[in-house]
């Protein structure tokens, strides 16, 4: 217990701060949220306001600075972003009911809710087009399970995970805030990810997390005996949803939503993309350009929540035939029936976000406009169904069941359009229900205005009464009604008529039984109108509550259009085309184009020149080389992004393409292109390698961008082909490997599943243009110092490099003859091996560049030694 505090107030506030010393304590004072103390230093220095003081504790000033209550919310925003987490106290009495308690009571306060990042549900602190997670996350030995939870939506999910998994799934869900046990913090296994992410953990005592207590939290909440409708569900699984639980009943006090049972995610039923993947493909964001990430470019849903979910399906892509043709088929109904598409897009382009009004309402945050959202949604849903009835001899079979789950909410409508076109804020406010709604509420509202009209005879009267043409009868809200005049004029004024109130410096005011009288009425009829409002925007809350389920599934066939349309309309946009889905292990695609690297091709690249691949049993594995900058990365990636957008039931960037389904894809870079984050680079390559070797099947989609690059070249060399190696011989997966180490070919001429390639590159003198075409062949060296004649190196160190270039190549063919050698004894003769036949092509080509002229004669003897031992 707090010692005693100078005045009961603050004995009230310090109490409650005690409760709440973690967070920030709004105060509900009147028509402020006030902050004192330290809170109150924090928050004005976050929000750039005033600080200011209010009486004194122990001898010293209490700092204080306060927010107006009917606009906090952009306040929260700015304090939730800079990582605080905010307890909001409000009066749960009116100040007539403290008085009722005693003269000098205070009211009543308490927290009503915690706002912290991940229990938000203000669409201002929210960004339209993505889920915001609370997630929880237990670990046992090599397992994790997460449950998490989007209360502005009641998207409820859980999975259990291996802990390897664990960095991918955080990515994949991305949460707002995380909650863990301490020891996390601390395990060898955890604690590198989890620092990552320390701005948004909550870490809780490993008791928190308790199976049993938390299976009765579950239990208690969803009023079960038994755990079976959660499914199939494992002790972790318990804690992680049951702390999700309890954290969300802290937070948000009696608000709690009627949750549905969380869903269990089985991974094994979508293609598995990891977070180095996901990445590395930029499919959910690109960290150098928001627009640049295959989401952005596949996204122009027409709502929020279709938006929200095509984030969630391309990390989570399907491995189903079934299912990726159901998709495929409807995609193509409206790729070809253009003006339907149209049509059903110009609705649902007004359709608000439905789902985050409900959420909102539900847990009591809502106010009239959010009831305008919902019938502005309902009003859509009612002429959609007209649309559909109307127009169902267009639609395929394909969308019978859809249109027939879309329930008729007109009677609902109907019973919902009683608010006013342009409402107040908050209820508190008042005046939100039309006119006609209730009888009883027109008949205060009456009331009320004519006490309006008598107040101005009152005053006329008065006028006349007294003879002072100033008098007037005014009111505040402190004092309520008073009748004002100039102060040189009371003598006029009958003092056993009206009663003396307060004297300001020019006016004095007074009161009579009549005004007093009056006021009443008027306050009584306020009260009593304001009271009926509130009572019909209950009902209508009861109505929708009722309703929740079949306005929830109504917003997921909404959804499910809308992606249809948007997949539709993208494939116009940027010529895509059907893939055809097999259940085999070929890939081929023809034409095929990067979605995104066209899309933002820089200035001085005219077009974006496709390119064919064709992976087949026998030909599984494609070794590209080339120079940098020749199109192997971008080549590359577009065909890992195509079986991506193919699972989705997206059409693809290629004019022909025909997929045997993916069941993981793995894409890595190697080393020297990822930013350094503290680990040696060469130490994550190789430890992203080591997870595809581990992971991969010969179902799996393998991309390998460069790897063996961060370290010395013949370890590279050595390990990028033992890698390729193991592939072929063990895997069996669909690889596509680029390399600049031309070196590899010779290599790999042996594994017969190889096919070598190279993008294509004309020479024109000491310059290169990348056609960005990828050959059949090889080319057999690297263009590295073309590529920097083109960059404009001086002439002269190109010239010296390309000097110590053929002195390094020739040294080191033999030691590659041996490692040739090694790998294969018998099969590779020297005659085959083209990097020899290239040198005396090499030094010709010297010769000729020769600036003879220039050489001393020590120096063109030595030259002649080194090109006949080049030549030997
Ligand atoms: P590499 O991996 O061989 O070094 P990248 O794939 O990174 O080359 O490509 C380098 C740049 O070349 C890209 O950023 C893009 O601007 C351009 N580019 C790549 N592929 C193509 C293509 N097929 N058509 C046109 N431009 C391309
Ligand atoms: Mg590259």
């Amino acid at each position: 217990m707090i010692k005693k505090a100078s005045t009961p107030m603050m004995q009230q506030y310090l109490e409650l701060k005690e409760q709440y010393q973690d967070y920030l304590l709004f105060y509900r004072m009147g028509d402020f949220y006030e902050m004192f103390f330290d809170d109150a230093k924090k928050a004005a220095k976050t929000l750039d306001i005033a600080l200011t003081k209010r009486g004194k504790e122990k001898d010293q000033d209490i700092p204080m600075c306060g927010v107006p209550y009917h606009a906090y919310e952009a306040y929260l925003e700015k304090l939730i972003k800079a990582g605080f987490r905010v307890a909001i106290c409000e009066q749960i009495e009116t100040a007539e009911q403290a008085k009722k308690r005693g003269y000098k009571a205070v009211v009543k306060r308490d927290v009503v809710r915690v706002v912290t990042p991940g229990t938000l549900t203000e669409e201002n602190l929210l960004k339209p087009s993505e889920e915001n997670y609370l997630l929880s996350v237990v670990k046992f030995k090599d397992n994790v399970a997460l449950a998490y939870i989007d209360i502005s939506t009641a998207k409820f999910y859980f999975e259990t995970c291996e802990i390897k998994n664990l960095e991918t799934n955080i990515k994949i869900i991305n949460p707002a805030e995380i909650l863990v046990a301490d020891s996390l913090l601390s395990e060898e296994e955890t604690k590198f990810l989890l620092q990552e992410y320390k701005n948004i953990i909550i870490d809780f005592p490993k008791n928190y997390f308790a199976v049993k207590k938390n299976e009765k939290i579950i239990k208690e909440f969803y009023k079960l005996n038994f755990l079976e409708p959660l499914g199939n569900i494992s002790e972790i699984e318990i804690s992680a949803i049951g702390t999700i639980i309890s954290y969300l009943q802290v937070t948000q006090k009696n608000n709690l939503l009627n949750l549905n049972y969380p869903q269990k995610i089985e991974k094994s039923n979508f293609l598995q993309i990891d977070k180095a993947t996901l990445n590395s493909l930029e499919i959910l964001t690109n960290p150098y350009n928001q627009q640049a990430s295959l989401l952005a470019v596949l996204d122009n849903c027409k709502t929020a929540s279709a938006a929200r979910e095509l984030r969630r399906i391309l990390a989570y892509p399907l491995i189903s035939l079934d299912k990726i043709t159901q998709r495929l088929d409807r995609v193509e109904f409206f790729y070809n029936n253009n003006d339907l598409c149209n049509e059903l897009s110009s609705y649902l382009a007004n359709f608000p976000d439905l789902e985050r009004a409900i959420n909102k309402l539900l847990v009591n945050r809502g106010g009239p406009r959010d009831f305008l959202i919902v019938i502005n949604a309902l009003k859509i849903i009612c002429v959609l169904k007209v649309y559909f009835r109307e127009n169902s001899c267009k639609y395929e079979k394909l969308f019978a069941k859809l249109i027939d789950e879309i329930t008729d909410f007109s009677n609902l409508y109907k019973e919902l359009d009683i608010f006013q076109t342009s409402p107040p804020l908050l209820c508190r406010e008042g005046n939100f229900i039309k006119d006609g709604v209730s009888e009883e509420l027109d008949y205060y509202r009456n009331l009320r205005a004519n006490s309006r009209a008598l107040i101005e005879e009152l005053q006329d009267k008065y006028r006349h009464k007294t003879q002072i043409n100033k008098l007037k009868i005014r009111s505040t809200n402190i004092l309520g009604f008073y009748i004002e005049v100039p102060s040189q004029m009371v003598d006029k004024m009958d003092k056993s008529y009206f009663s003396h109130k307060q004297t300001l410096a020019n006016y004095t005011r007074f009161a009579s039984e009549e005004l007093n009288n009056l006021q009443a009425e008027i306050f009584a009829a306020e009260e009593k109108a304001l009271n009926l409002e509130l009572q019909i925007f209950k009902h209508a809350l009861t109505k929708l509550e009722q309703n929740v389920l079949a306005l929830k599934k109504v917003v997921k066939i909404i959804v499910q259009f809308d992606l249809f349309c948007n997949f539709a309309d993208i494939s116009h946009k940027n010529n895509l085309t059907r893939p055809e889905l097999t259940n085999d292990q070929d890939f081929y695609v023809e034409s095929a184009f990067h979605p995104v690297v066209k899309k933002f091709l820089p200035d001085n690249i005219n077009e974006f020149v496709a390119n064919d691949c064709n992976l087949i049993n026998e030909n599984s594995i494609w070794l590209i080389t080339g120079p940098n900058m020749a199109g192997k990365s971008t080549f590359l990636r577009q065909n890992a992004l195509i079986i991506i957008m193919a699972q989705i039931g997206c059409f693809v960037p290629a004019k022909s393409a025909r997929i045997g389904i993916v069941d993981k894809i793995f894409s890595r870079v190697g080393a020297s292109d990822n930013l350094a984050k503290g680990q040696s680079t060469f130490m994550v390559e190789m430890i992203e390698t080591a997870t595809i070797l581990n992971n991969a099947t010969n179902k799996s989609f393998v991309i390998l961008d460069e790897i063996g690059r961060g370290t010395s070249t013949y370890d590279g060399l050595s390990l990028a082909f033992a890698i390729i190696e193991h592939i072929h011989n063990e895997i069996g997966a669909r690889t596509l490997f680029a390399t600049h180490y031309h070196e590899l070919v010779d290599l790999t001429k042996l594994l017969s599943k190889i096919s070598c390639h190279y993008s294509y590159v004309i020479e024109d003198g000491d310059k290169v243009i990348f056609s960005h075409k990828i050959k059949k062949g090889n080319f057999g060296r690297s263009y590295g110092i073309s590529v920097a004649a083109l960059a404009g190196l001086p002439k002269v160190v190109i010239a010296r490099a390309k000097n110590t270039l053929a002195d390094i190549e020739q040294k080191n063919n033999i030691n590659l003859n041996m490692q040739l050698s090694l790998f294969s004894p018998n099969k590779i003769k020297e005659e085959e091996n083209p990097v020899r036949d290239n040198l005396g092509l090499e030094v010709l080509k010297k010769l000729n560049e020769l600036d003879v002229d220039n050489l001393t004669p020590k120096q063109a003897l030595e030259l002649l030694y080194d090109y006949k031992e080049e030549t030997k």
